[in-house]
């Protein structure tokens, strides 16, 4: 199967099983907009959680707040938003589909990189053991012409991109014949600037003045509220504020399912630190971050840095943390230093004065933020696509299971008895209530046991208990483990702390 038979059977899946549905579907949907179904929540929250209790639980100095959508304009006016946070967009003219130059660019980019490691493959196989890859990246000519390409066009589209020369990226895009996936053609449209804030009217005003935006980042509500936990919250510094909420953005090269959507969640922690200081804690917290995803267990090798080539109009550092999505490695989440921009700027503009006091060096200045800024939506899709597996058993049957890590599991366990008479239902009953305090468990009577084995597996529930004769005479059940599809008796006292064992956030987080 291909990455991309693989990426649709996946989406496909995530309806089919109540995760994902696409918003407003009886009326054909609505683009780049999903909604999250019955197990699509509870992973959603789970993650939530997850990145919640690792923040705001296990750091002292790290508390939480929830700003509201709507915020006063002038806000974007302060943070740079209206004047400056637009997309480069090119039409094709064959076609009337709209692109994002830079990603046109950078899709190119990553077909060259294709070719090179294609090359090496190639190398590898024809030489065998005495293949030395080092000598043959360094001498190879086709991997020597595609890596000096790649150099050009990248430094090309950096210095157009940080110059805004629209005219400049056009070029480069005609210079490396960059055809429209769809007509094929490079009947390409002058680049143009397009803002992706979202804006609608406030109060009965129908003029200019009643215009707000939909936030597109949580952040800012977090720097309007500085001075407001800092003082009620007696928080010294350095100290952090977490938020997790919607943003919004018109997005104009919708796709890759949940991965760039039009309405997302994220999940923000700005930590203010003193002037001078933030380099320090901006490498820090890229340590800390990278050790939180791989905590999940998704595996180590799915995750990498990349270094801003472009920064952001407020940062002095920056870099994401990329994910080896089904469709290659992209970005999950940034981390950046963003300077005393924002605090400075809101300073300004409000005219209030936004300092702090520090009582070690006594004096006031304007805190230094490093923010580490984690798309919800893109966290799922990691975790969702790296659990999708299908698999074919040693019996020769086929089953799609979802390794999704235990403790973010939607269910954790399922109850089955193993016929509909007997007592049996009784007793699952009785077992689903004593469990449902602890745990988000399922109840589940029809169909035969092996198809509710492949229902719980199709949904990544850890642990099936079957309740079967044995049980009402010797109080123990059958555990199966999702994974290994091992079978153990288990006595019905111990089945809370087995699925506490293998669930609970307490051993994530104690790992961090
Ligand atoms: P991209 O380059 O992919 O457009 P970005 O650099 O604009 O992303 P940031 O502004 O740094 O993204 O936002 C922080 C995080 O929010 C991203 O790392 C990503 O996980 C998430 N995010 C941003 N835009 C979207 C979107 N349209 N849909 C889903 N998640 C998003």
């Amino acid at each position: 199967m291909t990455q991309e038979e693989l990426f649709k059977s996946l989406v496909s899946h995530a309806k089919e099983y109540g995760f994902i549905f696409p918003s407003s579907e009886i009326y054909d949907g609505l683009s780049a907009v999903y909604d999250y179904g019955q197990l699509g929540v509870e992973l959603k929250n789970n993650i939530k959680r997850y990145w919640w209790e690792s923040m705001v639980r296990l750091n002292e100095n790290i508390v939480g707040i929830d700003s509201a959508i709507f915020m006063h304009p002038r806000i974007w006016e302060a943070s740079g938003h209206v004047g400056a946070f637009n997309d480069p967009l090119i039409d094709n003219k064959d076609s009337k589909k709209r692109y994002r130059a830079d990603v046109l660019l950078e899709d190119y980019l990553a077909k060259l990189e294709e070719k090179i490691e294609k090359e090496v493959a190639k190398g590898r196989k024809k030489f065998g053991d005495a293949f030395d890859e080092e000598q043959f990246r360094a001498t190879n000519p086709n991997v020597l012409r595609n890596r000096s390409k790649i150099n050009e066009v990248h430094s090309r589209m950096v210095a157009a991109l940080e110059a805004n020369d629209l005219q400049a990226l056009r070029d480069l895009i005609l210079d490396c014949e960059i055809v429209c996936p769809i007509s094929g053609t490079k009947n390409w449209t002058d680049v143009r600037q397009f803002n992706l804030m979202f804006s609608t009217q406030i109060g009965s005003v129908s003029d200019d003045a009643g215009i707000i935006y939909l936030r597109p980042e949580t952040a800012q509500g977090i720097f309007v509220n500085f001075l407001n936990v800092q003082k009620t919250g007696r928080m010294k510094i350095p100290f952090g504020i977490a938020q997790i909420g919607k943003a919004f953005r018109n997005e104009i090269v919708a796709r890759q399912f949940i991965f760039r959507m039009r309405e997302f969640e994220q999940m923000e922690m700005q930590f203010f630190v003193r002037p001078g200081e933030e380099i320090k804690w901006y490498e820090k917290w890229k340590e800390t971050r990278l050790k939180w995803h791989k905590a999940m267990g998704l595996g180590d090798d799915k995750y990498r840095f990349h270094d801003h080539d472009k920064l952001a109009h407020y940062a002095n550092a920056a870099a994401d943390i990329e994910f080896e999505f089904p469709f290659g490695f992209k970005e999950l989440e940034g981390i950046h230093s963003r300077t005393d921009f924002d605090l400075g700027n809101h300073q300004k503009f409000s005219g209030r004065k936004i300092q702090y006091f520090d009582p070690e060096t006594n004096e006031s200045y304007v805190p230094y933020v490093v923010e580490t800024s984690i798309g919800l939506d893109r966290c799922f899709l990691a975790v969702y696509s790296s659990a999708y597996c299908e698999e074919k058993l040693d019996n020769g049957e086929e089953r799609v299971v979802l390794r999704i890590p235990p403790f973010l599991a939607p269910v954790k366990a399922a109850v089955l008895p193993l016929v509909k008479k007997d007592g049996l239902p009784e007793k699952a009953r009785e077992i689903m209530n004593m469990l449902k305090f602890d745990f988000n468990c399922q109840y589940d009577e029809k169909d035969s046991i092996g198809k509710r084995y492949r229902r719980q597996d199709a949904i990544g529930t850890p642990y099936c208990i079957t309740v079967d004769h044995d049980t009402l005479k010797d109080g123990c059940v059958t555990v199966r483990d999702r994974d290994t599809m091992e079978q153990e008796r288990v006595k019905i006292d111990e089945l809370k702390n087995l699925i506490d064992n293998k669930t609970s956030f307490r051993n994530i987080l104690q790992k961090l």
